[in-house]
């Protein structure tokens, strides 16, 4: 039986315009578009702004075509849409770190073609962070970031505000991580649908009231009993991924999303920043060791065996890759690690994801692939 433990983040979910627009008018600060979990928001919160994650709606929309093509992926048509029809025109600003070149095509069209978009940045962050260089050069553009801000605000981001925005957004991973822990155990007390409310309003909402809210929640925890046997154990693996119902689905119909590798889940906080002195440093170095984005992972695939070892940890029993259509990073990454994974024991779905994507098909592939486990006698 479900409680109302997660209320408040499902609110934030369902009212995360109404909720920028608010922190506005209470704080006089500025909001920014972020676009890709590769943004340094710490800096932004550092300069007193509040940095919001571009979803999308999951609506049938037509305003995207004139700009992007229609064989680009679904998020970054939805993403900009979203701007097109103007549901983030609280936004001054928009920035992208470099992700994917769809991606890229997205934000290009957001900041030309949204008429509400004051300023925009980009940073050209490199995606080989295996060289040898990557850190020093993503150093640099930090630097540049923090310069740009400043002159934008014109106040200084000292190392002092930049320090306390790494504190506050390290406490939001590490309360996020301690509530993740919930879900290794047998009939967790938190569903896979609860982890994702709490993941994703962590990037659109104020990190110091959203810890206040994970503080409560885990306190909670110890005591809470959903009664809720766990069916066939879950992983979910894929790129963005804030389709609230589709995962509410996959939860109604005998199994439990026990963990992700998704950048709307683990990939956004699954590493702090380590505080060294120098908090350009820190950033810098902390989004080059984050579990990697398929466009930041060779010449080695890093990810394979961190999925792997997620799958373990959380004792997964299959995997549903999540796939957006066209997106190209994740389709090549996906014949080895389905290979992986598989060869480990770890069976997997692949399903493909549209703008809006049909509940009622996709429940009866979720369904023939628990009769398949089931039958198999894996389980
Ligand atoms: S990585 Fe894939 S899903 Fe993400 S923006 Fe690029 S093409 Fe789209």
């Amino acid at each position: 039986m479900s409680d109302q433990l997660f209320d408040q983040f499902k609110t934030w979910y369902e009212k995360r315009h109404d909720y920028a627009r608010d922190w506005k008018q209470r704080t006089g600060g500025q909001v920014v578009a972020t676009m890709c979990t590769y943004t340094p928001e710490e800096l932004l919160i550092a300069a007193d702004m509040l940095p919001v994650r571009v979803l999308g709606a999951h609506e049938p929309q037509n305003v995207s075509e004139p700009h992007i093509f229609g064989m680009f992926c679904p998020f970054c048509r939805d993403s900009l849409a979203q701007g097109l029809l103007g549901r983030f025109d609280y936004c001054e600003g928009v920035t992208l770190t470099q992700s994917c070149i769809q991606y890229r095509q997205a934000f290009g069209s957001w900041r030309m073609h949204v008429p509400t978009v004051q300023w925009d940045y980009y940073c050209p962050m490199p995606n080989d962070v295996q060289s040898p260089h990557a850190k020093k050069a993503h150093y640099g553009e930090i630097g540049r970031f923090r310069e740009f801000l400043e002159q934008l605000t014109g106040k200084k981001l000292t190392d002092e505000k930049l320090n306390e925005a790494l504190e506050v957004v390290n406490e939001n991973r590490r309360l996020l991580r301690e509530l993740f822990e919930y879900r290794k155990a047998t009939d967790p007390q938190v569903t896979g649908v609860e982890a994702l409310l709490a993941g994703l309003t962590a990037q659109f909402i104020d990190k110091r009231e959203h810890n206040a809210e994970l503080k409560k929640v885990l306190a909670a925890l110890p005591k809470r009993n959903l009664d809720r046997p766990e069916g066939i154990r879950f992983m979910t693996i894929g790129s963005e991924n804030d389709d609230v119902a589709f995962m509410a689905m996959v939860e109604s119909v005998g199994s439990t999303i026990v963990i992700d590798d998704q950048c709307s889940g683990t990939r956004y906080f699954w590493n702090e920043a380590k505080l060294n002195g120098d908090p350009v440093k820190a950033i810098a170095d902390r989004y080059c060791d984050r579990p990697a984005c398929p466009t930041k992972d060779y010449p080695d695939h890093t990810r394979f065996d961190h999925v792997l070892s997620l799958a373990k940890d959380y004792k997964a029993q299959a995997a549903v890759f999540l796939q957006q259509k066209f997106c190209d990073p994740h389709e090549g990454d996906y014949p080895d690690l389905k290979r992986h994974l598989e060869s480990n024991g770890i069976p997997t779905l692949f399903l493909e994801f549209d703008i809006t994507n049909p509940i009622g098909p996709f429940r009866i592939r979720i369904e023939a692939f628990l009769e398949t486990l089931r039958e198999d006698d894996l389980f």
